[in-house]
């Protein structure tokens, strides 16, 4: 298993700001209308390991299809840096935009291809 490490990341213009513990292990890169539209690359972690440092109140959230993932964007730049859902075990998870972390070479993730236009 890779290391867990601890993450800061958040939206473009800075009101949006979380820290994360994960091992950047797997990177989904999506095909659903979202991701393909926002271009995530996304990985998940459970709720425990995401803080929110700042920007719940520039939060705008977007729900579609069935509304069980929020969406939120920041209201000032309109990134949206991370999701909120629930695991297939109903246990609270956070989708993280890997985009949005600091200091993460994108090149040198693995990126796993997930078809979620077919579910
Ligand atoms: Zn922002």
């Amino acid at each position: 298993m890779p290391d867990m490490q601890t993450y800061s990341g958040g939206c473009h213009c800075g009101r949006v700001r979380y820290q994360v513990t994960t091992a950047l292990e797997p990177v989904m890169s999506c095909n659903c209308s979202i991701c393909q539209k926002r271009g995530y690359l996304l990985t998940f972690v459970p709720r425990a390991q995401f803080k929110l440092l700042s920007g719940e109140d520039d939060l705008t959230d977007y729900q579609f299809n069935k509304k069980i993932v929020h969406h939120p964007f920041c209201a000032s730049c309109g990134i949206s840096s991370f999701g909120t859902g629930t695991g297939p075990d109903q246990s609270e998870m956070v989708a993280i935009n890997v985009r949005c972390l600091d200091d993460v070479d994108l090149d040198g993730l693995t990126i796993t291809s997930f078809d979620g236009k077919s579910l």
